[in-house]
């Protein structure tokens, strides 16, 4: 049976920067990386994608390109965890054994969750920035959008980039306003299973202004439940109180963002929380497993009860790796994850909100500006820097702070 020092089961934004870090801080460190995609995508540039601004090839690198030096690459998928026996079944029937697990797997994709979904996506204006091959289509659906209903949809469990599923609408809503006879022939609706616009009351306000600005229609506790192509319907389920009802909401296009849960193979293994998601149970601050302490695990799959999001990554990395480096010296494990996350909230082609928070809720700008007005210069910063940052900071291990702007920069850990 192969064994490494450190295994990593995911070699994606997670997996890669945990790993380049690791390198950068002790590079004697045997680290193997377990990982079947060829290629790798920077997700956060889908919605530019899928509004025209990015093709699809500018966010796609070689996988091979990104694995840091003195990596060594497994091309293969988890198939089983035995966290007992420190050890990790591959798709291809091997063992792997390891002193310690990084558990970097991402989300899956619960498409099959809404009847009648799987089989209508890609037609009838029905689309998804979640999958990457129906991003043209959604800039196509758009930019031909002639009037009717236009849905936008938020499902009931946490998701990657809850932002995600406004910023397209906002795009969206940009480019039917061009068209006056467009616009006078549509109704937006922003239909999500949460009870409110975003889960940070800072930035739930200005977000309010923007929807009420653009009158665009909300529908809280709305839960999409099936999509009904031929008739171009979409049923919900709407909370009211301890009873729910179905309703029926008519549509000319449609954006839906699935539910979402821990891949299979996690949710199923003795790694995952018991109850829905099946994420990867670790303490919220030190991302240690709570059964299992040779285990680790950041970025979406984790139980961290933060926004799952790349930038969220940002603030994890760090002090995973301080805390990983300090159990294999025996030390205590002090490094502490403060919940931060980021998500460019993009109101519109040109603007953004730079949502920047902690697991408290609290604000926590990387920039001596208000954080939650509207700015060109955020959209400049989603569009440009971010990107850049990503490829070559984050990706790179270097980026172990998390603020841009020197002496502001605080502590992650
Ligand atoms: C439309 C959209 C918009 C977004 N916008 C933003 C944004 O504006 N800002 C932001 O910060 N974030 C954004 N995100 C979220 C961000 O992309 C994710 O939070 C981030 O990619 C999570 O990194 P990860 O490594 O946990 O998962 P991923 O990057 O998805 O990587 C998981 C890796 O694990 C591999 N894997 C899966 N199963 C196995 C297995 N069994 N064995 C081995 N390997 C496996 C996969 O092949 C993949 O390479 C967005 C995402 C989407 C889809």
């Amino acid at each position: 049976m192969a064994h490494h020092q450190i295994l990593i089961v995911g070699g994606g934004a997670a997996g890669l920067t945990a790993a380049s870090q690791l390198k950068r801080a002790r590079p004697q460190l045997e680290v193997a990386i377990l990982e079947p995609a060829t290629d790798h995508y920077y997700q956060p540039g889908w919605t530019l994608v899928g509004a025209g601004v990015f093709s699809l090839e500018q966010t796609r690198r070689d996988e091979a390109s990104l694995i840091p030096a003195g990596v060594h690459w497994i091309r293969e998928a988890a198939a089983g965890f035995d966290p007992a026996a420190s050890t990790v079944t591959t798709s291809s029937g091997a063992s792997l054994s390891y002193d310690v697990l990084i558990v970097a797997t991402g989300i899956q994709l619960c498409w099959d969750r809404i009847k009648g979904l799987p089989e209508a996506l890609g037609t009838q204006g029905i689309t998804s920035n979640y999958r990457k091959d129906l991003l043209d289509y959604t800039w196509k659906t758009i930019q031909e959008f002639q009037g009717g209903n236009a849905l936008f949809t938020f499902p009931q469990t946490p998701i990657k980039c809850a932002g995600a599923p406004q910023k397209i609408m906002y795009l969206a809503d940009d480019i039917f306003q061009r068209s006056a006879a467009v616009s006078a022939k549509t109704t937006v609706y922003y239909c999500t299973a949460t009870p409110g616009i975003f889960a940070i009351p800072a930035f739930a306000e200005p977000l309010k202004q923007v929807v009420a600005r653009r009158d665009i229609q909300t529908r809280f506790q709305h839960t999409l439940k099936e999509i009904r192509p031929t008739s171009k319907e979409a049923v919900f389920e709407v909370k009211e109180g301890e009873s729910s009802r179905e309703e029926v909401i008519p549509f000319e296009m449609i954006h839906v963002t699935p539910p979402m849960a821990a891949p299979e193979v996690v949710a199923t293994s003795p790694l995952a929380v018991k109850g829905p998601g099946g994420w990867v149970e670790v303490d919220k601050y030190s991302t240690q497993h709570v059964r299992y302490p040779n285990v680790f695990s950041l970025g979406d799959v984790s139980s961290l009860p933060n926004s799952k999001t790349a930038a969220a990554i940002r603030g994890q990395a760090p002090v995973l790796v301080a805390n990983l480096l300090a159990f294999l010296d025996g030390q205590p494990l002090s490094a502490r994850y403060d919940g931060y996350a980021c998500c460019p909230l993009i109101t519109g082609y040109g603007r953004a909100i730079m949502a920047e928070f902690n697991y408290d809720g609290q604000p926590m700008p990387s920039f001596p500006l208000d954080p939650t007005q509207e700015r060109a210069s955020m959209w400049l910063v989603k569009k440009n820097l971010l990107p850049w940052l990503y490829w070559n900071r984050m990706l790179k291990g270097y980026e172990h702070e998390r603020r841009f702007v020197p002496g502001l920069a605080k502590a992650a850990r």
